[in-house]
């Protein structure tokens, strides 16, 4: 629905929605209802809450370094957790506005509408988010920011955010030790969710989402916050796979070898503490042991770089990395059109490169070769491997990928500068008798 057909749907000014405390609810990566700490404060303040969620065409069809910004797979993975959201919504009496434009004229059209100035929403910890706040300000919206994106709560760490350690292991020792992660949130009892209507068919911005899952997909990906507790329960209650995870977790084909929750953490559909208090459960009632934790210990890694994009901010994007040391890299589209299209020297990069392409996703194995590849190898800039990525990943996150990448290409958090992974004794060790490379190369 476009602001034309929302502004015939205008509340009259003087009904009984209009008299009331209202305020928007701007939902961004925090696409559910259940313990969503910005939700709960926004619906324990206001009477009546507006939800909306904006497809910002500064942000979302601005490409960056030649990619397209958000790919056909995470349009899907998208398109169907919004879908989810309205689902949700509908069930407490509410809707969704669906809207796409420059982010300040999509709000002033609205409040043309609703008569509204204040918005809700959880804090960015993206540079562009942090600027998209700064715009609605500065166009004398009332933004009320509430953080709430990682395991730890910023207010709870056992350090100053500017003061975060630089490395994981004395971040993850710190916060283990003297952090507690706070209990999931129900969902908040709404007092009044406004019952807008919800857009049927996606946005221009969508155009182009991936119809069809590949078979050979290391996972059939599916949007929204019932898919991701389905996965959640499955992986721990149903299977038990978490208890081996430690040791499968280097995996490269199937569903099995990894929680595969990325996707849903990045758009917040289930949160991290969700995920943490699960596995928590899990180990009271079920069983305990390295494997268990070994997941937990990723989710601090998620949170590690949340914290690095909160502390160094735009630094995260720049070939100097948050290190900041003078870089030459050099950029040649020849050399990294050939990693894009699985087309170099080795097969298990090539492998894994058509597996992302194929499908969204890749492995942490084979992200973490395929990067040292493009950097060690083929001596390419890795900021195009991580806008590439950006474009294509089901799971993108900013904090995570740029983190990463920055890490191999030794501008980043690791206090070893060469990060070289060795594509074929990488290849001899995870793949020896080269079922993955069959998988993708046949
Ligand atoms: C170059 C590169 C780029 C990456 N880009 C992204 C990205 O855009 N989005 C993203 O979510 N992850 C990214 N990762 C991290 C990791 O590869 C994925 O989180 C993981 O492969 C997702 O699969 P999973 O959910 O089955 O992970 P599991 O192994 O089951 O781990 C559980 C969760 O822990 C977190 N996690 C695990 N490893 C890492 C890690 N190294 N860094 C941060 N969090 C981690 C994720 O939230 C993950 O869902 C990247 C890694 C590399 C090396």
């Amino acid at each position: 629905m476009g602001p034309s057909e929302i502004l015939q749907r205008t509340l009259p000014k003087n009904s009984k929605e209009a008299q009331m405390k209202s305020a928007f609810y701007w939902f961004r990566n925090d696409l559910r209802l259940e313990d969503n700490l910005a939700l709960t404060r926004a619906a324990e303040a206001c009477d009546a809450l507006i939800p909306v969620y904006v497809f910002d065409e500064a942000v979302a069809l601005r490409p960056f370094l030649g990619f397209e910004r958000m790919g056909a797979f995470r349009k899907k993975f998208l398109w169907e957790s919004l879908q989810d959201l309205k689902e949700e919504l509908s069930k407490h009496g509410g809707g969704l506005i669906i809207e796409q434009g420059e982010l300040p004229a999509v709000f002033e059209d609205l409040q043309g509408v609703y008569e509204c100035d204040i918005i809700y929403c959880a804090e960015a910890i993206g540079t562009e988010e942090r600027d998209q706040e700064q715009m609605l300000k500065a166009c004398d919206f009332d933004v009320r920011t509430i953080h709430d994106q990682c395991l730890y709560h910023k207010d709870d760490l056992p350090f100053d955010w500017n003061d975060a350690p630089e490395v994981y292991t004395p971040f993850r020792k710190k916060v283990e030790k003297y952090a507690d992660v706070r209990s999931s949130l129900p969902a908040p009892g709404f007092k009044n969710l406004v019952d807008v209507d919800a857009s049927i068919l996606p946005p221009p911005a969508l155009d182009g989402m991936a119809k069809e899952v590949d078979n050979r997909s290391a996972f059939p990906f599916k949007g929204g916050r019932m898919a991701a507790k389905e996965r959640l329960k499955h992986y721990l209650w149903e299977s038990n796979l978490i208890t081996s995870y430690k040791e499968t977790r280097n995996g490269l084909v199937g569903t099995d070898y990894s929680s595969k929750l990325s996707a849903w953490l990045s758009l917040g559909c289930i949160s991290a503490r969700e995920v943490y208090h699960e596995v928590k459960h899990y180990e009271r009632e079920r069983r305990k042991n390295n494997s268990t934790y070994w997941l937990i210990f990723e989710l601090i890694w998620r949170d590690f770089f949340q914290f690095m994009l909160i502390k160094h901010g735009r630094k995260l994007f720049l070939a100097s990395g948050i290190q900041g040391e003078a870089t030459n890299w050099t950029h040649d589209e020849k050399r990294l059109m050939s990693w894009i299209n699985g087309a170099t020297k080795n097969d298990f990069v090539n492998a894994n490169m058509r597996e992302i392409k194929e499908t969204g996703f890749m492995s942490n194995r084979g992200r973490q070769v395929v990067a040292s590849y493009l950097i060690n190898d083929l001596n390419c800039d890795w900021r195009f491997g991580a806008a590439y990525f950006e474009s294509v990943l089901i799971d993108y996150d900013a904090a995570s990928n740029y983190g990463n990448w920055q890490y191999i290409a030794g501008v980043g958090n690791d206090p070893r500068p060469d990060r070289y992974f060795n594509p074929k004794t990488q290849s001899e060790r995870y793949d020896p008798d080269q079922v993955f490379q069959r998988l993708w190369l046949k």
